[in-house]
């Protein structure tokens, strides 16, 4: 684009959202040239802050006149390089749209801009004794939207599912600029294909979504955590199994290994013992007295099973000290090393302490500090690599261990992601997992809905 064409392009954002709501500084096009996600970096030309649909609307029409990318985005917490503005062009930042429209107990939804932080949601629907389920460890911080576009999951997946599962409708502005409703506040709507289903966690490739309902579900009365340690991960696996035959639908069920373990001791300070193989955590919600139960079922399950020992948390203080100190994992590894790569490798669940063993066997033998935790009962593994950059050929070695992780997971029928999505970090993993007719297919469809290709170009195949 020429300086002329790019002037005119910044006055007409100007002109759609008010001057003070366009950013082209350096300073601001560093901060939005990247996102939580490592190594991955692209400046875009401005950042926009639009206030409302027809905004959306008119910025999306604008830039197909003028063959500009648009990269929406929520918070940029998101793992996969999902909104580097890779062919640069305009960021879509959705922070001024971040209202709670609606919470409707009569239809146990809530109605919402796609910027409302995912925690002041889920806060407010308690206050009114409701849950709202998808719980992404990044919660403070991620967005509804940005939870929508890479259809997020969390702790609680075994037993509620993710983000997809309460999408019950949408606004969207598509590439051409039309904006579509689909669903609502039904909780049956078979009128035509299943857009929400595409639309969620298509990364921005789609459509900009300018308006979400969300279901609901009344909150459990009661919610408590128990821990068994483990010889190994092999071992807790298998209790992971037994578990789930015995006809417990458990609402947590998260498992570290030994390295997540002693990092996250070392950092919270939680009181876990530091000498065993493995970690599971266990939890329940529901009545008082079903938590009691299921609570003792699994940790008899998980004593026949060889747990070296196993205790249920004495109160709610102590549940919550748990579950917190599951999600200090993350930064808690990150003071390892000046570097940090999370991923998020799936396998069906069985086959989970088989996939451990393969990335112990690929750590070791690329000389690498890789801790694995994650959502056991739904396979879900974050093998995480912390890494001094500086190291000469570090880098290359974390590539080559990440590219074996992830033909291991895909080897025991898994996948390149659980959660994180594709982004720009797994796009070259993508084919591999899909097969060409599929990745033909996602072409099309992106095509029918952004057929001029600006919606985050370059992702998800396109
Ligand atoms: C510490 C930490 C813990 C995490 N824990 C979890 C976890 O437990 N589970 C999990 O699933 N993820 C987790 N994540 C990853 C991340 O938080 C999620 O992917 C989250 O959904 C991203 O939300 P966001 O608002 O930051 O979106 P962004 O990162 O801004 O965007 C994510 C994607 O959504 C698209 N998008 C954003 N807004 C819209 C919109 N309005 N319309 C259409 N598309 C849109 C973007 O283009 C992008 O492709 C974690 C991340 C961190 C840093």
């Amino acid at each position: 684009m020429t300086n002329n064409a790019m002037a005119s392009l910044f006055e007409q954002l100007r002109a759609i959202v008010g001057a003070e709501h366009v950013r082209t500084d350096l300073g601001a096009l560093e901060v939005y040239s990247r996102d939580a996600t490592p190594l991955f970096q692209h400046p875009p030309s401005a950042v926009c802050f639009p206030s409302g649909t027809t905004e959306v609307q008119s910025i999306v029409n604008l830039a197909g006149e003028t063959g500009t990318p648009v990269v929406v985005r929520g918070a940029g917490t998101n793992l996969s390089a999902a909104t580097v503005p890779q062919l640069g062009g305009i960021v879509l930042a959705m922070s001024r749209m971040n209202r709670l429209l609606e919470i409707d107990t009569a239809n146990l939804v809530a109605v919402a801009q796609p910027g409302l932080p995912t925690a002041e949601l889920a806060d407010a629907v308690a206050a009114n004794g409701l849950l709202y389920p998808p719980d992404p460890g990044s919660r403070t911080t991620s967005t509804i939207g940005g939870n929508v576009g890479t259809c997020a999951g969390g702790l609680r997946g075994l037993k509620y599912g993710v983000t997809r599962d309460y999408l019950l409708g949408c606004e969207a502005v598509l590439g051409t600029g039309e904006v579509i409703r689909c669903g609502g506040k039904v909780v049956k709507d078979v009128a035509g294909f299943d857009l929400l289903r595409l639309v969620c966690g298509s990364e921005g490739t789609l459509a900009i979504i300018t308006e979400l309902t969300l279901r609901l579900v009344p909150a459990p009365a009661a919610y408590a955590v128990g821990l068994a340690y483990f010889e190994s991960l092999a071992e807790a696996g298998a209790s992971v199994s037994h578990v789930l035959a015995d006809g417990i639908l458990p609402a947590t069920l998260e498992f570290l290994d030994s390295t997540c373990v002693r990092t996250v001791e070392g950092y919270a300070g939680a009181g876990l013992r530091t000498d065993a193989g493995a970690l599971l955590i266990f939890g329940q919600d529901g009545d008082v007295r079903t938590v009691q139960i299921d609570l003792e079922r699994m940790a008899r399950i998980c004593r026949s099973d060889g747990a070296i020992e196993v205790r249920l948390a004495a109160c709610d203080l102590d549940t919550h000290n748990i579950l917190e100190a599951r999600r200090a994992v993350l930064p808690s590894l990150a003071r390892l090393a000046p570097l940090t790569i999370l991923e998020d490798a799936t396998v069906p669940r069985s086959r989970i302490a088989e996939m451990v063993d393969r990335i112990t066997e690929i750590a070791e033998r690329h000389q690498l500090v890789i801790g694995t935790f994650g959502h056991a009962g739904d396979g879900n593994l974050h093998p995480t690599c912390v890494v001094d950059p500086q190291q000469p050929g570090a880098l290359e070695e974390v590539d080559h261990a990440f590219e074996e992780i992830f033909a291991a997971a895909l080897a025991l029928g898994g996948t390149v992601t659980g959660e994180h999505g594709v982004g720009l970090a797994k796009q070259k993993f993508l084919a591999k997992q899909l097969g060409e007719p599929q990745m033909a297919l996602l072409r099309r469809i992106k095509a029918a809905f952004d057929p001029g290709a600006i919606l985050n170009p370059g992702k998800l195949g396109s």
